[in-house]
């Protein structure tokens, strides 16, 4: 390790001192730097996490370039400008520990330029004072929690998202829906939901076999995950051969012109079907519903039954097709059927 730049009044002369030889071997990542924001300390622990030796650094304010790729603050350069207010800005998971001297923690991921590689990296950076109380040095540790937050991520996804398809799962559709009813209700905007149903699906696994069977879930998964562009669009599968889009704050024409897109993808794939009593290729019944949740609905059952029942009138109605909530009576009464004899609710049994 060089020495220390000894210019400055208040950098420590630390360069031999016992403190910084045990600093050196120290098995934590660790660093220092001066009141001038220099380093003065980077110990092997600190070289072997970021590749980056000692000579490179000390002496210099580069210590960013360890962790970044653009000029920006690591967190003891923020303890030394005194900025907790600047957490935000550039750390995703971070802790101030007050202005009394006691340093910040964050975590984040980093590019490490000179590892290739990123690493998720928990920081503690905390202030050394003389006994006048003047700044002399922070001291920034960091702990490599790479493949805690993978297992984390991992895990995560593994709740969240429906194996075969890779879309989000009926758990995280029935939370997106509690939460994306209750925004609609204090925005007073539509939601719109639709309900998207494989066609004769059960004689397409028994004539193509259960493999193709998902392979074919998996073609128009995709197909309604593209339809899902919006931040807030939550694409998932709701179970079996049945897909739900919530698509917040869009009513019932435009989610059915995505509804009608969907169907016609789906068609565009001329995926074989050819079953007796089915069509040639696959094709798909959607059931779509909107609502303005009224200040005393209470959850979005009616919205869901709404488009449970749209689905339902698209199936009787003779499937490949789009059904709307709203029109679903003038829809029997357009094609010459009894609306009385239709039964309702058109409740059909769930999958
Ligand atoms: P309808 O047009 O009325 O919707 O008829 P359907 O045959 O598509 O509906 P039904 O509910 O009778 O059958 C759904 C079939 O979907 C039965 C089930 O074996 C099949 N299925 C459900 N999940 C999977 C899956 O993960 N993979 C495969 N290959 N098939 C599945
Ligand atoms: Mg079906
Ligand atoms: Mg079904």
């Amino acid at each position: 390790m060089a020495k220390p730049s000894k210019t400055s009044a208040q950098t420590v002369d630390v360069a031999d001192s016992y403190a910084v030889r045990l600093m050196q071997h120290l098995v934590v990542p660790t660093f220092v730097i001066d009141p001038k924001r220099r380093v003065v300390i980077w110990n092997r622990a600190c070289e072997r996490l970021t590749g980056v030796a000692a000579s490179e650094v000390i002496g210099t304010t580069k210590h960013w370039q360890a962790f970044y790729e653009t000029r920006r603050p690591c967190l003891a350069d923020l303890v030394a400008l005194d900025r907790p207010e600047q957490l935000p800005e550039f750390y995703s998971e971070y802790a101030a520990r007050g202005h009394n001297g006691l340093g910040f923690s964050a975590e984040n991921w980093c590019v490490m330029p000179k590892l290739g590689s990123q690493l998720y990296l928990a920081i503690d950076a905390g202030p050394i004072h003389d006994e006048a109380g003047h700044l002399i040095a922070v001291v920034e540790t960091l702990r490599d929690l790479t493949d805690q937050k993978r297992a984390e991520m991992t895990l995560k996804e593994l709740a969240t998202k429906d194996g075969l398809t890779g879309l989000s799962n009926r758990r995280s559709f029935d939370q997106m829906l509690m939460s994306e009813w209750a925004r609609a209700q204090r925005t007073r905007k539509p939601m719109a939901l639709l309900f998207v149903d494989v066609d004769h699906f059960k004689l397409f696994n028994d004539r193509h076999g259960h493999q193709s069977g998902d392979e074919c879930l998996r073609a128009v998964a995709a197909v309604v995950s593209r339809h899902a562009v919006r931040p807030l669009d939550l694409a998932s599968r709701y179970g079996g051969e049945e897909f739900a889009l919530i698509l917040p704050d869009m009513d019932c024409d435009a989610a059915c012109t995505i509804a009608d897109e969907i169907r016609s993808a789906v068609m565009a794939l001329r995926i074989a079907h050819g079953a007796e009593g089915a069509a040639d290729h696959v094709t798909l019944s959607v059931g779509v519903a909107s609502h303005i949740p009224g200040e005393s609905d209470g959850g979005p059952d009616r919205l869901l039954g709404a488009a449970d029942e749209a689905l339902y009138a698209a199936k009787r109605l003779g499937r490949n097709r789009v059904i709307c909530a709203e029109r679903v009576l003038a829809e029997f009464a357009g094609l010459g059927r009894d609306p009385a004899a239709v039964p309702a609710p058109f409740r059909r049994k769930t999958a």
